[in-house]
C-alpha cells in the first residue's frame, strides 16, 4: 500500500531509467511503485553488491541508494564512482534515514550527487522530477561551436556529443584553417585543444582571438587539455581562455559547460541588443523614426566644425508641412500621424547615408546636407518639395514649404546661426504663398552668394 503522502507529490514526471538500491523491503516497495506509476523504469537491487552488479551491466540515468546498505555507503559512492566510464556519469543519490543525516555529507566527499532524507518524500519526488524534466526536454540553447581538434577520433566523439546537446559544430583540424573560417562566419564559441598539429597551437589560436577588436575577440572559448597541471591551466586562463576541460571528456560535462558558456553569451548579446535599441530610441523619433531634436542638436555643432576645419560645403533644410493643423482637424489625429509618417518614409529615402534627418517637432523636419553646396540643395527642396506634393498620403494632398541655409566656409557661422537662418528662409517660403523652397535660387545667383539672402 503506498502512502499518500507519495501519491500527492508525484505529479507531471517523466521516463527515466532508475536503478533503486534499498534492502528496507517496505520502502522500496513504496518508491518502486511511485517511481513506475509515474512513468520510470526501475531496477531494485536489495544490497550494495547486487547494486554494483546492476550498475555494471546496465545503464541509469539516476541511482537511488539507501545510506543503510549491508556495506559501508561511502565505499559503495567510491565504487560507484570508479566504474564510471570516461565520458559519462550518473547521478548517484543517496537517501539518508533521520538517524544518519551526517552520513549524507561524507557520501558527496566521496562521490555521490546529492541526499535527501527518506523523511522527505515531496523532495524526492521534486529532485526526480526535475532530473527527468532535464533529461526529457531538448535543450533550447542552440549554438554554433567552432572546434578545433586534430584527432580525428576524439572529434569525431566532441562532435556527436555537442550534436546531442543541439549545438552545431564546425570542426577543424588546425588552427589556421579554424581562424579562417572564423573570419568569415559568426560562432557562439570556440572549443580548442591545445596541442595542436600545425603552425599554430592552442594557445596562439586563443591569443589570437583576443586580439580581435568588440565582439569577435569576446567570444567564449573552451579550452580541452590533456595535461592537469596547475601552471599550465593557469596559463590558459590568463591568455583568455574561459573554461577548462582535461582529457578524456566526460560527456555530460562537456555539453554543461558548452551550454553555459553559450548562454552567458547569448545573455550579453541580448543585453547589448538591447542597449542599442534603448541608445537608438533616446536618439531617434518614436513615430517617424527619423532622428530626434536631441540627436540633431548634438551631432549637428560637430559637423558643422568638421565643414569648416575641411573647407566643405554643408546646407541645412528646414521643411515645415502646409496647414497641417487643418488636417488633423478635418482627418483625425491618427490620420495626421499616418501623413507625418509617410513623409518621414519619403524624407528619409531620399537622402544619403551622411546626410541627417530629423524631425524637429511637430510637422517641421530638418535636413543636414553634407558635402552639398546651395545649388544643389536648392535643387533637393524643389524634388522634394515636389516628391511631397505628389506622395498625397492617405489620399491627401499635403504640400510643404521649405527654408535652405548653406553655410558659408569662411564664415563664423555655427549651427545655430544655420538652423536661424533656415527657419527665418522657411517662413518667407510661407509668407509667399507655401509650397515652395525659399530662398529662391535666382535670388542667390543674383546676389552673387552663396550665403542664404
Ligand atoms: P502652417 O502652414 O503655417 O505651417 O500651418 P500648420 O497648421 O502646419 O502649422 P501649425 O504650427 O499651426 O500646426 C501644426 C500642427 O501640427 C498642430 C499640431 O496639432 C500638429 N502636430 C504636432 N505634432 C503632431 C503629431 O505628432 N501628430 C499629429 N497628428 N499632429 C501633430
Ligand atoms: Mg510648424
Ligand atoms: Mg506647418
Amino acid at each position: 500500500m503506498v502512502s499518500l503522502l507519495w501519491i500527492n507529490c508525484a505529479s507531471g514526471c517523466l521516463y527515466m531509467k532508475i536503478l533503486l538500491v534499498e534492502p528496507d523491503q517496505k520502502f522500496q516497495q513504496e518508491l518502486l511503485t511511485i517511481l513506475i506509476a509515474i512513468g520510470n523504469v526501475v531496477t531494485t537491487a536489495n544490497c550494495a553488491e547486487e547494486g554494483l552488479d546492476k550498475y555494471r551491466t546496465s545503464k541509469y540515468d539516476l541511482i537511488l541508494s539507501s545510506s543503510t546498505l549491508d556495506s559501508d555507503i561511502v565505499k559503495f559512492c567510491v565504487n560507484i564512482k570508479n566504474n564510471e566510464s570516461s565520458i559519462s556519469s550518473t547521478p548517484l543519490v543517496i537517501l539518508t534515514s533521520r538517524h544518519h543525516q551526517s552520513v549524507g555529507a561524507r557520501c558527496l566527499i566521496s562521490g555521490a550527487t546529492d541526499f535527501i532524507s527518506k523523511d522527505r518524500p515531496d523532495e524526492i519526488i521534486s529532485y526526480i522530477s526535475k532530473k527527468a524534466a532535464y533529461l526529457n526536454t531538448p535543450s533550447s540553447i542552440r549554438g554554433k561551436i567552432l572546434y578545433i581538434e586534430d584527432e580525428t577520433s576524439i572529434a569525431l566523439l566532441t562532435t556527436a556529443i555537442l550534436e546531442k546537446y543541439n549545438m552545431k559544430v564546425d570542426h577543424f583540424n588546425n588552427a589556421t584553417k579554424a581562424i579562417s573560417a572564423y573570419n568569415k562566419n559568426e560562432y557562439d564559441m570556440i572549443i580548442t585543444d591545445i596541442i595542436l598539429q600545425g603552425e599554430i597551437n592552442g594557445l596562439s589560436l586563443v591569443k589570437c582571438i583576443r586580439g580581435y577588436e568588440g565582439k569577435k575577440g569576446r567570444i567564449p572559448i573552451l579550452a580541452v587539455t590533456g595535461f592537469e597541471d596547475t601552471s599550465r591551466k593557469i596559463e590558459l586562463l590568463r591568455s583568455g581562455v574561459n573554461d577548462l576541460l582535461v582529457k578524456p571528456v566526460v560527456a555530460e560535462e562537456l555539453g554543461l559547460r558548452a551550454q553555459n558558456l553559450i548562454s552567458s553569451k547569448l545573455l550579453l548579446d541580448d543585453l547589448e541588443y538591447k542597449q542599442k535599441q534603448l541608445e537608438n530610441m533616446a536618439l531617434s523619433d518614436q513615430l517617424t523614426q527619423l532622428y530626434n531634436r536631441h540627436y540633431l542638436f548634438d551631432v549637428a555643432p560637430k559637423r558643422i566644425k568638421e565643414a569648416l576645419r575641411h573647407k566643405f560645403d554643408i546646407s541645412l533644410l528646414m521643411i515645415d508641412l502646409d496647414f497641417f493643423k487643418k488636417i488633423n482637424d478635418k482627418q483625425g489625429h491618427i490620420t495626421g500621424d499616418i501623413v507625418l509618417q509617410e513623409v518621414s518614409i519619403l524624407i528619409k529615402e531620399s537622402c544619403r547615408e551622411e546626410d541627417i534627418a530629423a524631425r524637429f517637432g511637430g510637422e517641421e523636419f530638418v535636413v543636414l546636407l553634407a558635402h552639398c553646396d546651395f545649388s544643389h540643395a536648392y535643387a533637393k527642396a524643389e524634388r522634394l518639395r515636389l516628391e511631397i506634393e505628389e506622395l498625397r498620403p492617405s489620399g491627401l494632398r499635403v504640400t510643404a514649404s521649405i527654408g535652405i541655409a548653406t553655410l558659408d566656409i569662411n564664415g563664423e557661422v555655427d549651427f545655430e546661426m544655420l538652423f536661424e537662418q533656415a527657419d527665418k528662409a522657411a517662413y518667407v517660403a510661407k509668407e509667399s504663398g507655401r509650397n515652395q523652397v525659399s530662398p529662391k535660387l535666382d535670388n542667390i545667383k543674383s546676389t552673387n552668394s552663396s550665403k542664404v539672402a
